[in-house]
């Protein structure tokens, strides 16, 4: 199972000297393995690279799951080339009490206002899928599950299992517990967080919404994102195996995120790395 970061930034794209090692573009991830369909966490802005990458190879078939429809997740589904290709077939998945509600919230953005296109003149196969957080489903040989998280207008995670390999992403969230309390407070988790940790248990990957650091939450509590010493305890807590931070803030530059690699570099649990667009993670390694 291969993880390829496509897109690691939050809210804005921010191309430009200052981000040009770790990336500009917004939330995309793809998962993949040799011969099988690719799985699609998020359509920002970095889906446009990875619509190319799709339309050359061979498979016809992919999975799009949405965390939410904040624009920074959406930006690039109008040009990802795949859903301008016939031969292609792709279910949108996206947290939704019918499937009619995960089209509708696309079309709201493909309406020719915001776009010139509208949606239903998009010429690929798309089907619409409504998911519910904590009701497990399957998408061809992919097993998945999703995980409410704290997110003004709501947010899911998905954990997606591949054999022995799972991998999970986790974004757009502020923590589960208040500051000092619960993990947040370096205590034990409340119920909420300890559903979390099951959710999260055992995972190779975990990719973690962390846009703020510490202080910059405590100012922003309501804004629906974490910071790295959070998802670590959380990470730590469910014995995952390496945790990549990820959502970077639109002004943290190159420079900021090596500190930030640099100081979580030795952590004696889990493996902690900084997400950079265009790094490929081998689950078989
Ligand atoms: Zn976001
Ligand atoms: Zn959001």
């Amino acid at each position: 199972m291969i993880l390829r970061f496509w897109g690691v930034r939050g809210s804005i794209a921010v191309p430009g000297i200052d981000t040009a090692r770790y990336g500009g573009n917004t939330s995309c991830v793809e998962v993949t393995a040799p011969g099988l369909p690719s799985l699609v966490f998020d359509c920002g802005t970095g889906a446009r690279q990875l619509g190319r990458a799709l339309l050359a190879r061979e498979e016809r078939e992919l999975h799009v799951l949405f965390s939410h429809f904040h624009m920074d997740h959406v930006f690039g589904f109008p040009f990802f080339g795949p859903i301008f290709a016939p031969s292609f077939s792709t279910t949108v998945s996206a947290p939704a009490f019918h499937p009619d509600g995960a089209k509708d919230r696309i079309s709201r953005y493909l309406n020719g206002v915001f776009h010139p296109l509208r949606l239903p003149e998009v010429p690929g196969h798309i089907v619409y899928d409504a998911i519910r957080p904590a009701r497990p489903f399957t998408r061809g040989p992919w097993e998945i599950v999703g995980f409410a998280l704290n997110h003004p207008g709501g947010a899911c995670a998905y954990r997606a299992t591949l054999g022995s390999r799972s991998v999970v992403y986790v974004t757009d969230t502020a923590p589960l517990s208040r500051p000092g309390e619960g993990l947040a407070g370096g205590g034990l988790p409340n119920g909420r967080e300890a559903q979390f940790i099951d959710f999260l248990r055992g995972a190779d990957v975990v990719v973690f919404d962390t846009m703020f650091t510490l202080p910059e939450y405590l100012e922003k509590m309501t804004w629906g994102h974490s910071y790295p010493e959070y998802a670590v305890a959380v990470c730590d807590a469910a014995d995952v195996r390496s945790l990549y931070l990820f959502h970077h803030a639109p002004d943290a530059t190159d420079a900021d995120l090596d500190l930030l690699a640099e100081h979580w570099a030795g952590h004696a649990r889990v493996r902690v790395r900084v997400a950079r667009e265009g790094e490929e993670v081998n689950l078989e390694g």
